[in-house]
């Protein structure tokens, strides 16, 4: 396989980890695993921001001020984080995980530098902790660590097989488009990838290709730019 970028950055929401057995479904941390161990075997250089939606959202806990519940977020991806570490050394993966909420004994902090050396050194680099700020998500997480690690693109795993130009389930028989500009993307405020991440994207020319996750297959088929829709 001829993987179209070598150098990718992997955003996996949370709710692709989450399954019938809770927040940290086995099958899905397995199956994740296998799927970052063929782009690792394929050659491609892999950097992995996980999402926290599976355990926690700043959004969605109301009952709690913003900057804690954000915080909570951020510490959801370490979990995340730390989870998908063990599966990759499970599935004979060497990884390297990181924190934007320093974590001694648990994670290193994040440091592009490096980050960019275990690359190199064919590690999988996690990228936990989202930015490390409060107020957005780990999709701008995943633009701006793939903006210093100098990545060729920001792949975004997710339960739908692309960008669709409206609703889905307000539209039946909608299909995903194969390619819309940041500026189109922005101007329609299309929702899978957040606003933010896509404006950030868009200043420094960054594409975004947001794909199907959960089948097999679907991370390889990304790397090569096949079945999904590119924002670029
Ligand atoms: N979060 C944050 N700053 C960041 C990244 C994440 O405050 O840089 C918080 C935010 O509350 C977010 C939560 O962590 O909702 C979990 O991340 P996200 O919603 O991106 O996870 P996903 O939906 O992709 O699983």
């Amino acid at each position: 396989m001829r993987p179209r970028w070598r150098r990718a950055v992997l955003k996996l929401s949370g709710e692709l980890l989450g399954g019938e057995k809770g927040p940290l479904d086995e099958r899905g941390l397995v199956f994740f695993a296998q799927e970052i161990r063929e782009a690792h075997k394929a050659g491609v250089e892999l950097a992995v921001v996980p999402g926290g939606g599976n355990i926690a959202r700043g959004a969605s806990l109301p009952h709690i001020p913003q900057t804690a519940g954000h915080a909570i977020g951020m510490l959801a991806t370490l979990i995340n984080g730390l989870a998908l570490r063990e599966a990759l050394f499970q599935a004979g993966v060497p990884s390297l995980l990181m924190s934007a909420i320093p974590c001694a004994g648990v994670a290193e902090p994040v440091d592009p530098w490096r980050a960019r050396e275990a690359l190199g050194e064919g590690k999988v680099v996690l990228l936990s902790a989202g930015t490390g700020s409060p107020f957005v998500t780990t999709d701008t997480a995943a633009v701006i660590r793939a903006l210093a690690l100098q990545a060729e693109v920001v792949l975004k795993g997710s339960k739908v097989p692309g960008v669709y130009p409206a609703d889905p389930k307000a539209v039946p028989g909608a299909q995903p488009l194969p390619r819309i500009s940041h500026k189109e993307y922005l101007a329609r405020g299309l929702r899978v990838m957040d606003l933010a991440a896509v404006s950030i994207a868009g200043e420094h020319r960054l594409p975004i290709f947001v794909f199907r996750a959960d089948r097999p297959g679907g991370l390889l088929s990304a790397l090569q730019g096949e079945e999904g829709s590119l924002i670029g």
